[in-house]
Order: C-alpha cells, then sequence, then structure tokens
C-alpha cells in the first residue's frame, strides 16, 4: 500500500498557482474535479479528508480586476472576502458529483493557538467528518490582521492536521519536493526523498524562494514540516500541478519528499500531555473508574467524586484515587465548576444540570495518559 492508500486521516493543502489559472486568474475546473474523484475515490476506501485551499485573493483579485503587483492589506482582505465564495462554491459543486457535503470552515491564528478556540475548532471539525462532511478550510483572510496573520496555508494546514490529529498530510505545490538548492536555477540540486528530522542542513536548503503566486515558499513548508512531524504527522510536498497528480500520488506514481515522524498522532498527542509540567487541578475517581481507567476506557462523570482546583476546559489536570495516588492525567473536557455539578451524576443527565450538552466523557480516553 502506497501511503496515501492507507492515510486513515488525511489533509491536502491546494496551493493558489495550482488552482487558480496564472493567466486567467480563475479556477482550473478540469484540475478541481479530477481532485474530486480522487477524494471521492479516497472517501470511499474510509479515510477521512480534509483540504486546506488558497485562491481566495487570487480570485477576487480577478473580480475587482486589481493591477498586477503586490496588493495592500485591505485589498488582499477584500478580494478575500468575495473570492472566497467562488472559491466555496467550486469546491461545493465539484464535490456533490460525487454526493459529498462540504463545509467551509474559516480559522484565523488565534483559533489554532488560543486553547478554547482550538477546542471548539477541533470539535467542529471531528464532527463535520463524523458526518462524513470534506471540510475546506481557508485563512479567514478578512479579519485577519497583518499581525495576527498565518499569511501562508503551508503553516495553517499543519496546525490543522495537528488539530485533528491527522496521520498524513500532503503539501500540492508548484514543486516535486524538496532539493539540496533551488532545482530551477541550480542544476546540481539533489532530489530529497525522505526526511526524518528537520536538522539545520535541512533548513539552509528551505532558503527562502517563493513563487510569484503563492506565500509560502519552501521556508514554511519546512515549518510545516516541523510541526507536523511533533504532531506524529507525515507530511509530503508534492507537485500538484498536472491534472490527476492527486491520483499519482495515491497510485505511487509520482515522486514526492515525504517528512516523517518517529511517533503516531495518538502517541504524539498523549506524550504531549505526558510532559506538560503544571497541572491546574485534579479529579479524585472512585474504585469503579480506577478499574476502567486501568482497562484504556475514558473516565466518565459517574466516578468522580470531588474535584480540586481551578482550570478550565481543555486544561491539564491530574486523575487522583481515593488515597491521593495520581494514576492519570489527561486533558479535561469541563471547567471546574461545571465538573463539580455533574460529578458523581449519570452522562444523560449532563444536559439538565449544565444547560448544554457536553461531551460524555470527563476525560476521553484518548486524551488521557494513564501512569
Ligand atoms: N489564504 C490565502 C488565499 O486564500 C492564501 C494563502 C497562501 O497562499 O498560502 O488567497
Amino acid at each position: 500500500m502506497t501511503p496515501l492508500e492507507s492515510a486513515r486521516r488525511l489533509v491536502v493543502k491546494i496551493g493558489s498557482s495550482i488552482l487558480v489559472d496564472e493567466t486567467r486568474g480563475e479556477i482550473r475546473r478540469d484540475w478541481l474535479e479530477t481532485l474530486s474523484d480522487d477524494v471521492a475515490r479516497l472517501h470511499k476506501g474510509g479515510c477521512e479528508v480534509v483540504l486546506v485551499s488558497s485562491g481566495a485573493i487570487r480570485l477576487g483579485r480577478t473580480h475587482f480586476k486589481l493591477a498586477p503587483g503586490p496588493l495592500k492589506l485591505e485589498e488582499s482582505q477584500a478580494a478575500a472576502a468575495t473570492g472566497q465564495i467562488q472559491l466555496a462554491h467550486a469546491y461545493q459543486e465539484a464535490l456533490a458529483r460525487h454526493g459529498i457535503t462540504v463545509a467551509q470552515v474559516l480559522l484565523t491564528l488565534d483559533d489554532s493557538e488560543e486553547r478554547r478556540r482550538y477546542l471548539n475548532a477541533r470539535q467542529t471539525m471531528a464532527t463535520l467528518l463524523a458526518m462524513k462532511a470534506v471540510p475546506v478550510i481557508n485563512e479567514n483572510d478578512t479579519v485577519a490582521t497583518d499581525e495576527i496573520r498565518f499569511g501562508d496555508n503551508d503553516r495553517l494546514s499543519a496546525r490543522v492536521a495537528e488539530m485533528i490529529s491527522a496521520d498524513t498530510l500532503v503539501l500540492l505545490s508548484d514543486i516535486d519536493g524538496l532539493y539540496t538548492g533551488d532545482p530551477r536555477i541550480d542544476g546540481s540540486a539533489r532530489f530529497i526523498p525522505e526526511i526524518r528530522e528537520i536538522t539545520p542542513a535541512i533548513e539552509a536548503m528551505g532558503g527562502s524562494a517563493a513563487s510569484e503566486l503563492s506565500n509560502g515558499g519552501m521556508a514554511t513548508k519546512l515549518i510545516a514540516g516541523r510541526i507536523a512531524m511533533a504532531a506524529g504527522c507525515r507530511m509530503a510536498i508534492a507537485d500538484g500541478r498536472a491534472v490527476g497528480a492527486l491520483a499519482a500520488l495515491i497510485d505511487g506514481k509520482a515522486r514526492c519528499s515525504w517528512f516523517l515522524p518517529e511517533a503516531s498522532p495518538l502517541s504524539a498527542r498523549k506524550k504531549w500531555i505526558k510532559g506538560s509540567l503544571k497541572t491546574a487541578g485534579a479529579l479524585l475517581v472512585d474504585d469503579g473508574a480506577v478499574r476502567a481507567l486501568s482497562a484504556g476506557k475514558s473516565l466518565l462523570p459517574a466516578g468522580v467524586t470531588a474535584i480540586e482546583g481551578e482550570f478550565k476546559r481543555g486544561d491539564v489536570v491530574d486523575v487522583k484515587d481515593r488515597a491521593g495516588r495520581v494514576l492519570a492525567r489527561g486533558l479535561v473536557a469541563y471547567a471546574a465548576d461545571d465538573a463539580r455539578r455533574i460529578a458523581g451524576r449519570k452522562s444523560a443527565e449532563i444536559e439538565h444540570l449544565l444547560g448544554f450538552r457536553g461531551r460524555d466523557e470527563m476525560v476521553h480516553r484518548d486524551d488521557l495518559v494513564v501512569e
């Protein structure tokens, strides 16, 4: 099986320069239709697919007939506001042919960094995937100002991969991978098929060259590689320009550079939980819960007898037994006040007790590391 055939949760980043025809400034419909065929094929095989697509600003630029050259921030924002509608509509139409629902998600840097917003975005994305939709993501360019912008979808897509614990990220770009130099100007530049660690030597290969249409260039792809690898997600840089480029990758017929992490997404996440230096509080649990935890199950509110400390949803907390021994550590799904209200109660009562329907688990097993 090729890496893409074995992917279970895949993020594909589509750069402006491959989606939008350079001279006309319009979407390459034939390319997008073929991409949709390939996405549908993966989807049918049980792989969850998330697309991170650029192109909003480029399409808006065509629509407003803006002169060539760099745009002012407010011009890019205005262009993105109309271009994003065209972009989302094109994906919706292309995937509808396969009966696949497209869901638009616009993110800002804050959504990937601020804890509560991160958790919200993660939950929404998980729900969309459970509903078999294909999220089409872009940066929320219209509201993101210079200081709070990713500015490139390479890093955004790696953050998304991290957020949803994807196992594979593919950056469809206008180059087929990483080289020791820029192959367009340096004939002796060597192709690097596999990267297991981003060393200073690898970083130096990144340079800062960017093609005219994309904001990224190789430097941001390497940063994306670093984020993805730390999250246990393998990442490919591949040439996406040709019609059928994704199919060629799925079938292993096109070469690309693979960034290969040591850990799986789940173990990377657990390592992160285990390594967090400070816990914000603790959940005391009864003997039934102790048994459930050692059997690899989630911690339900019913097994929690008391709450120590003040914490927010998503904070790392200790889980202690009756003797006060720390048994596990995990990301708690409720803030301390809410946790106090539902402790010892059945999950079915949560909505009645809190006035909203939160998660059934106090700490989900994927968010839990037993000592
Ligand atoms: N978010 C930008 C857009 O849709 C593109 C960013 C990038 O080129 O990576 O136009």
